[in-house]
């Protein structure tokens, strides 16, 4: 029997009485990559925040990594247990070269040995020697950030790797590269959790399992045929064959905000 590595068991969250997480269930085995999909504003980045501990929501359920609780931890606890995140925008660290940077995390996160040997080899395997002296970040192109978080993943090598809307902003042929970079990066240690609107990205990748969010649940979970579904039919196909409402808005003008989506690049 395979143990999960992520088990998340009727997670709720909200911020100033509003409920944006409503019941999320969800379990990653070890060695697996679930995608969870959704439209704009279902609640997949606050599930993520919530789990690395980001401290704006009120949150009541459990989420346990490799059997430990998580929600009760501190972000650096929880870091440090083994749960990593992907960035949507990452960080630029002026002064601090990537090599000098994962060795330093490494160290403070008490990662063991052979962080040299696995530097090697997952700088060769990710195309990434000509940036370990660089910068953490800085002056790379979008793609090449991408790549260079899931590099660092690979480095690290936590048992919970979460990467939230990895796909953003990125032209067709850097998602191909990304998408490659996740699969190179799987491991019977680890579990990958990745997070995207767009099933374009699962045209090059095959999760084991998906999750659809809408309106702060999983509604539904299957095989890589439900990305093709919503390629096909998209949320909206989804949303009637299951019979679920569009939460009803209130009749108003069109505010700015709704102009913009979280991904302004998109092709
Ligand atoms: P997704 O990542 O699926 O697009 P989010 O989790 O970012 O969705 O957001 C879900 C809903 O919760 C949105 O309506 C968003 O505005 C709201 N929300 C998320 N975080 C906060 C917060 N800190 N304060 C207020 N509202 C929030
Ligand atoms: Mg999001």
């Amino acid at each position: 029997m395979t143990s999960a590595a992520l088990l998340i068991r009727d997670v709720r969250a909200s911020v100033g009485g509003t409920a944006i997480l409503k019941g999320v269930d969800l379990e990653v085995p070890f060695g697996e990559f679930h995608a969870i999909m959704g439209p704009n504003g279902s609640g997949k980045s606050t599930l993520c925040h919530v789990l690395t501990g980001k401290e704006d929501y009120v949150v009541e359920g459990s989420a346990e990594l490799g059997g430990t609780e998580l929600l009760d931890k501190s972000i650096t606890d929880r870091a440090r247990l083994g749960l990593m995140q992907g960035f949507q925008y990452p960080t630029e660290i002026a002064g601090v070269g990537l090599r000098e940077f994962l060795e330093e995390v490494a160290d403070e996160r008490a990662i063991p040995d052979q962080i040299e040997a696995r530097l090697a080899a997952s700088a060769g395997k990710f195309d990434m020697e000509p940036f370990l002296d660089r910068a953490v970040n800085v002056d790379l192109s979008g793609g090449e950030k991408k790549r260079s978080e899931i590099f660092q993943m690979a480095v690290l090598a936590p048992k919970v790797a979460i990467l939230d809307e990895i796909d953003s902003g990125l032209d067709i042929d850097a998602v191909r590269e990304v998408a490659e970079a996740v699969e190179a990066m799987r491991s019977p240690d680890m579990a990958v959790v990745m997070i995207t609107h767009y099933s374009r990205i699962l045209r090059y990748l095959t999760p084991d399992r998906i999750h659809v969010m809408m309106n702060g649940r999983i509604v539904e979970s299957g095989g890589p045929e439900l990305a093709h579904e919503l390629e096909d039919g998209g949320y909206e196909a989804l949303r009637q064959r299951l019979g679920i409402e569009v939460p009803a808005a209130p009749a108003r003008e069109k505010v700015v905000s709704e102009y913009f989506t979280d991904t302004p690049f998109d092709v």
